[in-house]
């Protein structure tokens, strides 16, 4: 398909004289999983709840799997009933942190939500695909932080969505849920279903999007795989090493292997303590957002 998941052009939001969103252009292809990073307040949940039809838009074009998210929720526009709901059903939604459902267990609230799609998928088994099948009769507000987030995921997507929001899907995860979480994604990109997420964990960018966008003062500043964002593929590498003194040596280079053949040699053989790394995400992640400020 030619026409992407996702198009946005111009996109422009405030809220008052704070300029949210200034001017964001961005595509996701079909089957793409894409994260939108950047700091606190930068403008990424407001870009995407604009882009879930939740928040009206001041300006710009926004076509979400070819439909205007605004007028898909009565924002602006008219569209008909039929459209705006398949429309609906196409779309999971995960907001930050909501999971708690007054009296209400969890088998009980993923039933319920089941009821609203027409191909809904068995609720039983997205709770355990979320980890969550010891909880099926618990209260939701008995559960702990990071199952409450469980929840929010499996409401997303029980309705089997064909694109999926994520907004902060996996704080208050501990490493093993996050690691189940990626699984999950990973299984529901080799599925079909375009992902959006927001997130605050570079090594979550890096473990699971095609892509990553950052977001900084509501511009858009980058746009590039995890691997190259930053030039970061042929950034210089960083050789150390252990000297026979017990002490710490590293030194910069663009020809690394040479660097090491050369230690080899000089070592004749195993050079205690060697490592070879480039920036990670992280760093050039952290470089960019300081840049911007
Ligand atoms: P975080 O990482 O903290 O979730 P974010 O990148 O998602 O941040 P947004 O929530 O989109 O950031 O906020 C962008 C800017 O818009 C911030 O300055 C915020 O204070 C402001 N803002 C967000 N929502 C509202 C609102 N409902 N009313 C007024 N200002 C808002």
């Amino acid at each position: 398909m030619d026409e992407p998941a996702i198009r946005v052009r111009a996109l422009r939001k405030a809220y008052g004289d704070n300029v949210a969103v200034a001017a964001i252009d961005l595509d996701v292809a079909y089957g793409e999983v894409f994260a939108l990073l950047g700091p606190n307040g930068a403008g990424k949940t407001t870009t995407v709840e604009i882009l879930e039809g939740y928040r009206r838009r001041d300006a710009g074009e926004v076509t979400v799997l070819g439909v205007d998210p605004a007028v898909a929720n009565g924002k602006r526009g008219t569209t008909s009933d039929a459209v705006a709901k398949r429309w609906r059903e196409r779309v999971g939604i995960v907001l930050q942190g909501t999971g708690e459902f007054d009296e209400l267990t969890v088998g009980e609230v993923v039933r319920h939500f089941a009821r609203f799609y027409p191909a809904a998928d068995d609720p039983g088994a997205v709770i355990e695909r979320v980890g969550l099948a010891e909880k099926v009769r618990a209260r939701t507000h008995t559960l702990s932080g990071g199952q409450k987030r469980r929840l929010d995921v499996a409401l997303g997507i029980i309705g089997r969505p064909d694109l999926l929001f994520l907004d902060e899907p996996t704080t208050g995860f501990d490493p093993e849920a996050r690691r189940e979480f990626w699984a999950l994604i990973r299984d529901l990109q080799a599925g079909g279903t375009t992902i959006v997420l927001t997130t605050h964990y570079l090594e979550e960018a890096e473990a699971l999007a095609d892509r990553v966008g950052v977001i900084a003062r509501g511009q858009l500043i980058a746009v590039d795989t995890p691997r190259s964002l930053g030039r970061r593929d042929s950034a210089l590498a960083t050789v150390s090493w252990r000297t026979p003194e017990g002490s710490w040596e590293r030194t910069q280079s663009a020809t690394p292997t040479a660097v090491v053949t050369d230690l080899a040699a000089r070592y004749s053989g195993e050079v205690p303590g060697l490592t070879v790394t480039r920036p990670t995400l992280e760093d050039v992640y952290l470089e960019m957002i300081g840049g911007a400020a």
